[in-house]
């Protein structure tokens, strides 16, 4: 592989982030995000999406043609061909997710973990498919994982759903690995966070020998996780493996907030933006510190996080395309990032769901909640379409 040192990069340039769309796409992407922009409508259309699944209405074709296609890359693996050989037009990458969540039986957690080796398969050989993300939820009961949280002792059930989940880990760690494929390891809520860490440094460990298989998700969005970091790279270190790290701020605030006031603990979760970004800040640059012993993945919309990591690899003269090094944005969003980033030749991949509409519609539903106007001003992406709108003349 030739290593190319890292160019600037630049944002602002609406032209290379909107590149792949016609004038008509943008124009419908437009409408989509200002209705999305609307708060009261947003939230009675979720509202009534999810009713309308719930109720077997016929929706299903309303979704997709809207929300479904901004967001997710098709229903199955098969039906996002078209979105990936799009993206690797323009140099860009994709994190396969499959998108089905809320899920609570021993078939369909096997189903689940099945779904995903296929993936590995399918992503084998393929430059363009370099990681795959999983969520622990959707290999294990909730309840199970609260409870290995707690450190309290297991009945024998509980010990056998946990050997259970630990071998069908294993088992797609191992063809992650076979396939020469990364696997990222999701975060949740706080009070299932420490059952997801000790099973991922257990992978780690056993995978990440040569180089990084398996990578961690610190929310940076807690209190706790500059120290989680620091405390991970220690055990990477003593153990003589590659610390995977997929720094992510956090897509569960609300709740965790609402639960720690609710059950009267010390909330989990920063005092206020300012310290989740500066935290954000400082783990990348740990990994940068230690770019020998970590692999990262900055997975963010964030502008200052992502040009922070740009700009100090370019300074230090690390390679754009050090396999070290990846960004990711989610499919659908922050495209002035992306496309930017690939243009510069920097590893750069978008998180791309796929999944049958109805079980998708949790995911749809937190995207359409994130685009919505705050305080009446325009959501970042409406803002950034409409930018390139005037600068096209339409
Ligand atoms: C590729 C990818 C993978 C992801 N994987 C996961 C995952 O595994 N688990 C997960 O939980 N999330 C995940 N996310 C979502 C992520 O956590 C964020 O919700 C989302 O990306 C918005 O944060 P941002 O870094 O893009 O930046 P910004 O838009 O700058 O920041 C918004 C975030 O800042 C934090 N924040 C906002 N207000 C405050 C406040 N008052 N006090 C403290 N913090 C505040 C919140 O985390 C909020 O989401 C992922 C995102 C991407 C792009």
């Amino acid at each position: 592989m030739i290593l190319e040192p890292a160019p600037r990069v630049d944002f602002n340039d609406t032209a290379t982030a909107f590149s792949g769309r016609t004038d008509k796409a943008l124009k419908w992407e437009y409408q989509l995000f200002r209705m999305m922009n609307h708060p009261v409508l947003t939230n009675v259309l979720t509202t009534m999406a999810s009713l309308s699944i719930k109720m077997h209405l016929p929706v299903k074709w309303l979704i997709k043609k809207t929300v479904y296609e901004q967001f997710c890359g098709g229903e199955t693996l098969e039906e996002t061909k078209k979105v990936l050989a799009e993206l690797e037009k323009f140099g860009i990458s994709a994190i396969i997710d499959y998108g089905v969540e809320g899920k609570e039986s021993e078939a369909e957690f096997e189903r689940t973990k099945n779904e995903l080796i296929h993936i590995l398969q399918f992503a084998a050989g393929k430059k363009n498919i370099p990681f795959i993300s999983c969520k622990v939820t959707g290999l294990t009961s909730f309840a199970l994982l609260e409870k290995l949280n707690t450190g309290s002792a297991l009945s024998a059930a509980e010990q056998t759903e946990k050997e259970a989940l630990y071998t069908r880990m294993f088992a797609i760690a191992q063809a992650a690995a076979d396939n020469g494929v990364g696997l990222f390891v999701d975060a949740e809520e706080s009070w299932i966070q420490d059952a997801i860490d000790n099973l991922t440094f257990e992978l780690m460990r056993t995978f990440n020998k040569q180089k990084a298989v398996v990578y961690s998700t610190p929310q940076m969005y807690r209190h706790d996780r500059l120290a989680f970091c620091q405390r991970s790279l220690a055990d990477a270190q003593s153990h003589g493996y590659i610390l995977g790290l997929k720094p992510v701020r956090g897509a569960y605030m609300d709740k965790e907030r609402k639960r720690a006031t609710e059950l009267g603990y010390t909330d989990p979760i920063q005092p206020n933006k300012a310290a989740t970004d500066r935290d954000y800040n400082l783990a990348i640059q740990l990994c940068l510190d230690n770019m020998h012993n970590v692999a990262v993945c900055a997975a963010t919309h964030n502008e200052d996080s992502s040009m922070q990591l740009a700009t100090t690899m370019q300074e230090r003269g690390i390679p754009a395309n050090h396999p070290h090094f990846w960004f990711s944005q989610l499919y659908g969003m922050s495209d002035q990032i992306t496309y930017n980033l690939a243009k510069g030749g920097f590893n750069v991949a978008k998180y791309l769901p796929y999944g049958p509409v109805k079980d998708v519609i949790p995911y749809l539903i937190r995207r359409a909640q994130e685009n919505k106007s705050v305080s009446g001003q325009m959501s970042r992406e409406l803002s950034l379409i409409h930018k390139e709108i005037k600068r096209r003349g339409l």
